[in-house]
């Protein structure tokens, strides 16, 4: 597949009083056309602000610092204001975590689903309509002609997520970001919008990145997954080697300690202790000291992040060969 988006050497900082937070800290990665990519990791692993820095959308005292973001040819670190603007919404889109807090409550829910098509000029003001009916279609929202113009409040959670997917799609996007899409909702209705991301994804060919504290969710939607910690990549792969060969300590420990309902009591096992700040990480690898294979040298070099098999990349220094050894 050829390829979407290039991620160089991000590096997203924050400004704080007690100094400052390496967020992003040297992340490289790629989407190609019609992959998703599942980001996965803790609260504070850097996975949300590792894809909003592509749309400079980094709140409060967050700035960019170093990298690249490739996308069709054009750096979108490095465009102006207004040519940001001509891809956001258009070439990318968002779906965010809550969407009570992402629509707007006092405006029509087909009237959401028009803004991006007239703002862009895609369409003029009668087929943006048409298109809006037809999303709410496509998203699954029962009696769409007249529901499309009802406001946010008369949905529920799942549908007001689903109106979401449908404005994300307004413009034919390339490539859909996927923010949490799922974490506010009740486990049949997640189940029911990750079924519609993957049928959208088919139907419109578009490339996804999904970012989730699933493990499990990212094993089961992605063709690819990057595994973050603290700031850095631990683990990249494509999901086939990911799920035969999980190598690095941080992953095998997600998986571990995911709730499986198939899973025998006490066989899930938390990982020990919390993830480090982020203003004074820990030397060397950053997991040591929750990791219970840490040696020596791993409290005192960072490991290097490296292709161990074809297309799979670890920063762990034991592992070799394809294989970890302990
Ligand atoms: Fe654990 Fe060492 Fe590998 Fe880090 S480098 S994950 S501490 S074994």
């Amino acid at each position: 597949m050829a390829e979407l988006l290039r991620v160089n050497n991000l590096k997203t900082y924050f400004d704080r009083y007690d100094g400052v937070v390496k967020a992003v800290d040297g992340v490289s990665y790629k989407v190609d056309y019609g992959e998703t990519l599942a980001i996965v990791g803790e609260s504070g692993s850097g996975k949300t602000q590792s894809v909003l820095s592509l749309l400079r959308l980094i709140k409060g005292n967050g700035r960019i610092v170093d990298g690249e973001a490739i996308f069709e040819g054009k750096d979108l670190l490095k465009l102006s204001k207004e040519e940001l603007r001509q891809i956001r919404g258009k070439d990318i889109s968002i779906v965010f975590q809550d969407p009570m807090t992402s629509l707007n409550p006092i405006m029509r829910i087909g009237i959401q689903i028009m803004e991006p098509i007239l703002w862009h000029k895609i369409m003029s003001d009668k087929e943006a309509r048409e298109r809006a009916i037809e999303l709410l279609r496509v998203v699954g929202i029962p009696e769409y002609k007249t529901r499309v113009w009802d406001y946010p409040f008369q949905f529920s959670g799942g549908m007001r997520q689903r109106v979401m997917i449908a404005i994300a799609l307004a413009c034919n996007p390339k490539l859909v970001i996927a923010d949490e899409p799922t974490t506010a909702l009740d486990v049949t209705v997640r189940a029911q919008i990750l079924n519609l991301l993957s049928d959208m994804k088919e139907e419109f060919k578009t490339s996804v990145i999904f970012i989730t504290h699933d493990v499990t969710l990212a094993m089961n939607f992605a063709d690819t997954i990057m595994v973050m910690y603290a700031g850095k990549i631990a683990e990249y792969a494509p999901i086939d080697k990911f799920i035969r060969n999980p190598l690095h300590p941080y992953s095998n420990g997600l998986i571990s300690s995911t709730l499986d309902i198939n899973a025998k009591e006490g066989t899930l096992k938390p990982i020990p202790g919390n993830p480090p700040s982020l203003v004074n990480p820990p030397s060397g690898c950053r997991f040591h000291p929750r990791c219970p294979y840490a040696q020596d040298i791993c409290k005192e070099v960072e490991p290097e992040y490296r292709e161990v098999e074809d297309g799979h990349y670890v920063a762990c220094h034991l592992v070799k060969g394809g294989k970890f050894n302990a």
